[in-house]
């Protein structure tokens, strides 16, 4: 718990708690870690090294051995040493970025058009990480009335919160900016929806690395640069963004069917009371959710859909494990000790040249809920 300031040449000791900061940005064997507004170029603890911790972005620290260093009294440097990492709230792998307050979904009116179904799945994969979402509905210079509606009596009335702006003709940023302040955000969205352009209209000096999700469903590419986040100032207050969009990946894999539900906060309450505890709400009897929700609403159909997508890829997965599993053997061998044989037959061959995405454009084929009811 002490600090070094080399002040040309001087030493000066000072005290100093272990502090909190955050790690912003990751280069070769450095961390920088936004603390107390300055960012210190940190190293790891040789203790947490050796046990292998590996901190993220977003990692929140705690870090010591403070040193500044002077030179013509000017600052060369601020360094200092990581000394523990805190537990994460969530975290992402594409991108690589820890510990997300909220993901702004940048939706647009139009070009691409104002897409509800999407719109959920980034919902849903915000909720199912932990991480709050904002609906942002960029392009709102091109917005009709019936639309703004829509919007309000479908999402605001669930209780999410909805910032309007045009990155085009300057509207809602201020908004946008105190949805950001105080918070380590992600933006995401399609590709065309304008996170660029917003994120220009609020600071010019920040860019944001692009089109890592296209405009199709479930398609994605991710970049191979290393995430940061940018350090903004609006009034004072800090705000904390992700230089990549968040969610590259648009497909629901990870998430079971029988958790979808959970994503749906307006679904919540009632999924307790199911008479089933595995029901996925759909044709199970007695089911509460739908007791208590209307279920005429493009959110529960959009439920179903997404819904159809996890059942998909459940189904790949347990087609994939059996057959993983009917291919190992025991043989004996010729001085009688017997061993595991694990033969790769054709069709499993068959399969690792499939991806799971060419499997489930299969399945996607039979998109309406009719068709997986007649299975
Ligand atoms: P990104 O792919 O999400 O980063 O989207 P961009 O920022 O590149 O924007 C895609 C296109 O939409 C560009 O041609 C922008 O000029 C346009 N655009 C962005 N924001 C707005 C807006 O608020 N209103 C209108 N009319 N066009 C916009
Ligand atoms: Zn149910």
């Amino acid at each position: 718990m002490w600090a070094i300031k080399c002040d040309s040449g001087r030493l000066i000791l000072e005290d100093k708690d272990n502090c909190l900061g955050i790690v912003i940005r990751i280069h070769s064997n450095y961390y920088y870690v936004d603390y107390n507004n300055e960012t210190w170029e940190c190293m790891l603890r040789s203790k947490l090294k050796k046990e292998g911790t590996e901190p993220k972005v977003g990692d929140k620290v705690l870090i010591d051995e403070f040193k500044i260093v002077t030179k013509d009294d000017v600052i060369s440097i601020h360094s200092a040493v990581i000394t523990s990492i805190l537990t994460r709230n969530n975290e992402l792998d594409k991108p690589n970025v820890a510990n997300i307050d909220q993901a702004i979904i940048v939706t647009s009116t139009y070009s691409p058009d104002f897409n509800p179904l999407l719109l959920d799945k980034f919902i849903v994969l915000s909720e199912s990480n932990n991480i709050n979402p904002i609906i942002c509905i960029n392009k709102s210079d091109k917005i009709d009335e019936d639309l703004r509606e829509f919007i309000e009596k479908t999402y605001r009335n669930i209780g999410y919160e909805i910032v309007y702006t045009s990155a085009k003709e300057n509207q809602g940023l201020d908004d946008l900016k105190n949805v950001l302040s105080n918070k380590i955000s992600v933006l995401t969205g399609v590709s065309g929806s304008g996170k660029s352009s917003l994120i220009n209209a609020i600071n010019p000096e920040l860019s944001l690395q692009v089109a890592e999700v296209s405009k199709n469903l479930g398609t994605g590419r991710h970049t191979t640069r290393h995430v940061s986040l940018q350090k903004v100032f609006f009034n004072n207050q800090k705000a904390l963004i992700a230089d990549t969009p968040g969610f590259s990946f648009i497909e629901l894999n990870n998430i079971q069917s029988k958790e979808l539900a959970w994503n749906f906060r307006e679904f919540t309450p009632f999924i307790p009371e199911c008479a089933l505890s595995d029901c996925l709400h759909w044709q199970e009897p007695d089911c509460n959710v739908k007791r208590n929700i209307n279920t005429e609403t493009s959110r529960y159909n959009n439920y179903l859909n997404l819904l159809i997508e996890v059942l998909g890829f459940e189904k790949i997965n347990n087609a994939r494990s059996s057959k993983k599993e009917s291919q190992v053997k025991i043989s004996q061998r010729a001085d009688g000790k017997n061993i595991r044989v694990v033969k790769i037959g054709s069709q499993a061959r068959e399969d690792s040249r499939r991806t799971v995405k060419q499997e489930l454009s299969e399945i996607g084929k039979r998109t309406s809920i009719d068709d997986m009811e007649e299975d």
